[in-house]
C-alpha cells in the first residue's frame, strides 16, 4: 500500500489528546524494529526521530546482512546462528533492498585457505537450510577471476563463500513506513526533549516539531529509548531532580567507511581480510556501483552526530588496501568518506537498575520507572532484537502480552525481487513500487545518471517520491538516505544540491536551503 504520507496531518494525530501503548524515542534500526513490531501485535504506537530516519548509526553501516564470521573465530555460536537466522527473515522480506552476495577470502599463506575455508564450512553448517550457497575452496587462478583487482603476486588460492548486503538508509525508511501502513505514527524531525513523569514511573514525553518549534505532549504506558549511542542523554531525562547522574552505559566507538569507484574492484564479489596487519576484519564491497572499504574502531569521548574520520584511521584503510589491490586507491581516489558510532556497551553499572544483556552484542535494560533501554546489537539482528524489548517489557508489566513472531513473515512495502544491490542505485530499488515512481511527475528527467556504469541514477520522479511517500523534508533526507548520492560521491551530491531543493520547495511550497548540506558534501568528500 503505497500511501502519500502528509507531515501535517501526522503533526495533527501526534497533538491527538490520548495514551499510545508505546512511544519509541530513535529511529534508527532499533526503533523502527520494535516499531514495527509492535504495530504489527496491534499495540499502538508513536515512534519521533530527532533528524532523520538513520540519520544516526543506521545509514553508516558496511551494509552487510551476515552472521558475523568474526563471532564464530570468538567461539559465539548463538550469536551467530540468530543472526544467521535473521539474515534470512531479511532477505526474503524486502528482497529488494536485502540480498545474498558472494565474499572471497584471498590466501597468500599456505595455512589461510584451509583455516579459513574450515571456518567457514562451519559457518555454513550454522546457517542449515538457510546458507545462501556452499563454501569452496578456490584455485589462485580462479581467485583472481573472482576477484578482478585482487593482488596476485603471492596468491595462493582463496575461499569463496556468501553473506548477505543491504541498502541500510532506504530499509530504515521502509520500515518506517511499513509500520507507518500497520497503524503506527511516526515522524522525523521531532526531537523528545523531556520524559513525562509520575510518582516515580514514565508516563510520557514531550517533543518539539524542528520545522516549527511546536512543542508535543505525548502518553504513553511504555517509552522506549532507541537512540543508539545516546542513551545516556534520554536517561538523563529519567531523573530525579537534585540526584547524582547515572553511570553512562555507552562507550562509543567509531568506524570509518571509503568508497571509491568500482575499477578498484570491478566484478561481482566482496572481498573479505579476515585478519588486517592490527589482527580486525576488512571487506571491499561492491555496492550501489562503487566499492565500499572498510572499517576501523576507534574509541572516542563525543557523540556528535556528524563524527569525522581520523586522519590514521584514512590511511590505515587506504594502506591495508594497497596490500590486497593492484590498483591501490589513493585520497585523491575517495569519492565519500562515511562515519559511525558504534554503541560498546559497559558492563552493569550498580545503580539498581536491573540489566540483562540478551545476547553478546545487545543490551535491555528495564529502569525502575519503567523506561526500556535497548542498545547495542547490530543491522541484521534489529529484528530478534524488537522482539526482545516487546518480551521484557511484557515481562515487567509495561505492556500487556501479546504473542510474538508477527514479523516473522512479513513483507516489507515493495517487497519484489530487485537487480544487484551492487549496481548503480535507481527504480529498480523500489521493488513494486517503481511503477508508482513511474507514474510521478518527471520519471524521465534525470538529475544525475551513474558515470561509470551509465545506467542508474536519480530521477525527478525519485525526489517526488522522497517527499510524497518517504517523508523527506531536507535535500539531505533526499541525498543522503532515500538517494546514497552522498554516500557514493559526495561531490557529485553537492552538485544535485540545487536542482533537489527546487523539487523540494515546488512539493513543500516553501523555500529550502542547501547552503548547510553542500558544507556536508565538502567534507564527506574530503578524506583527511
Ligand atoms: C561502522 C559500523 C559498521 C557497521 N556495519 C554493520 C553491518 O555491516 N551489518 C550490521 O548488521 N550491522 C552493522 N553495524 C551495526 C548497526 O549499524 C547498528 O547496530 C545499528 O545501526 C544501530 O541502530 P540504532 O537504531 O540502535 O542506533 P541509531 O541508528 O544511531 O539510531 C538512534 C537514533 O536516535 C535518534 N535520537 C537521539 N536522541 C534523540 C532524541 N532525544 N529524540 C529523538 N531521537 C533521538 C538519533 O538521531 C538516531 O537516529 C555497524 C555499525 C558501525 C558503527
Amino acid at each position: 500500500m503505497t500511501e502519500p504520507l502528509d507531515r501535517t496531518a501526522l503533526l495533527a494525530r501526534l497533538a491527538e489528546p490520548r495514551t499510545w501503548d508505546l512511544a519509541i524515542v530513535g529511529g534508527g534500526a532499533t526503533g523502527l524494529g520494535v516499531a514495527l513490531d509492535a504495530a504489527a501485535r496491534g499495540f499502538s504506537v508513536v515512534l519521533l526521530e530527532a533528524h532523520d530516519f538513520a540519520k544516526g548509526t543506521s545509514s553508516r553501516a558496511t551494509k552487510l546482512v551476515h552472521g558475523g564470521v568474526r563471532y564464530l573465530a570468538q567461539g559465539n555460536v548463538a550469536l551467530v546462528r540468530e543472526a544467521l537466522h535473521e539474515r534470512s527473515v531479511l532477505l526474503a522480506n524486502a528482497p529488494h533492498l536485502a540480498q545474498r552476495l558472494p565474499f572471497v577470502v584471498p590466501a597468500y599463506r599456505l595455512w589461510d585457505q584451509p583455516f579459513y575455508g574450515i571456518g567457514l564450512k562451519l559457518y555454513d553448517a550454522l546457517a542449515g537450510a538457510r546458507g545462501l550457497g556452499a563454501t569452496e575452496w578456490l584455485s589462485a587462478a580462479r581467485t583472481a577471476e573472482l576477484l578482478p583487482g585482487v593482488m596476485r603476486s603471492g596468491l595462493n588460492g582463496g575461499v569463496r563463500y556468501w553473506d548477505g548486503q543491504f541498502d541500510d538508509a532506504r530499509l530504515a525508511v521502509l520500515l518506517a513506513r511499513t509500520a507507518a501502513a500497520r497503524g503506527a505514527l511516526l515522524l522525523n524531525h521531532v526531537p523528545v526533549t523531556a520524559l513525562k513523569r509520575d510518582a516515580g514511573k514514565v508516563t510520557g514525553l514531550s517533543a518539539r516539531d524542528a520545522e516549527t518549534g511546536r512543542v508535543f505532549h505525548v502518553a504513553a504506558r511504555c517509552v522506549i529509548n532507541a537512540t543508539g549511542v545516546w542513551v545516556d542523554a534520554v536517561r538523563d531525562m529519567d531523573r530525579d531532580p537534585g540526584t547524582p547522574a547515572r553511570a553512562p552505559m555507552v562507550a562509543p566507538s567509531q568506524g570509518v567507511h571509503l568508497v571509491v569507484d568500482r575499477r578498484f574492484l570491478p566484478g561481482t564479489h566482496a572481498l573479505m581480510v579476515p585478519k588486517t596487519s592490527d589482527g580486525r576484519v576488512l571487506f571491499a564491497v561492491p555496492w550501489l556501483g562503487k566499492t565500499v572499504l572498510g572499517t576501523t574502531d576507534t574509541p572516542r569521548d563525543d557523540l556528535q552526530i556528524e563524527p569525522r574520520p581520523l586522519p590514521a584511521e584514512v590511511d590505515f584503510i587506504l594502506g591495508e588496501a594497497a596490500r590486497y589491490l593492484e590498483r591501490a586507491p589513493t585520497r585523491a581516489d575517495v569519492r565519500s568518506v562515511w562515519v559511525g558510532l558504534r554503541p560498546l556497551v559497559k558492563p552493569s553499572g550498580d545503580d539498581g537498575e536491573n540489566t540483562k544483556s540478551l545476547s553478546r552484542e545487545h543490551t535491555v535494560l528495564v529502569g525502575r520507572s519503567g523506561l526500556v533501554t535497548v542498545t547495542g546489537g547490530k543491522w541484521t539482528t534489529y529484528r530478534a532484537m524488537a522482539e526482545d524489548v516487546l518480551e521484557r517489557a511484557m515481562e515487567r508489566g509495561v505492556l500487556p502480552r501479546r504473542a510474538g513472531g508477527a514479523t516473522v513473515r512479513l513483507p516489507l512495502l515493495g517487497a519484489a525481487a530487485g537487480r544487484p544491490l551492487a549496481e548503480p542505485p535507481g527504480e529498480h530499488g523500489y521493488g513494486s513500487e517503481a511503477e508508482v515512481v513511474r507514474r510521478l511527475p518527471g520519471a524521465a528527467n534525470w538529475l544525475w545518471r551513474d558515470a561509470e556504469s551509465g545506467r542508474g541514477g536519480l530521477s525527478e520522479a525519485m525526489v517526488r517520491f522522497a517527499v510524497r511517500h518517504e517523508m523527506a523534508r531536507t535535500v539531505e533526507d533526499v541525498l543522503a538516505r532515500r538517494c546514497r548520492l552522498l554516500f557514493l560521491d559526495a561531490a557529485e551530491a553537492a552538485r544535485q544540491a540545487m536542482p533537489v531543493a527546487a523539487l523540494l520547495s515546488e512539493e513543500l511550497g516553501r523555500a529550502v536551503p542547501t547552503a548547510e548540506f553542500v558544507e556536508l558534501a565538502k567534507a564527506y568528500g574530503t578524506a583527511p
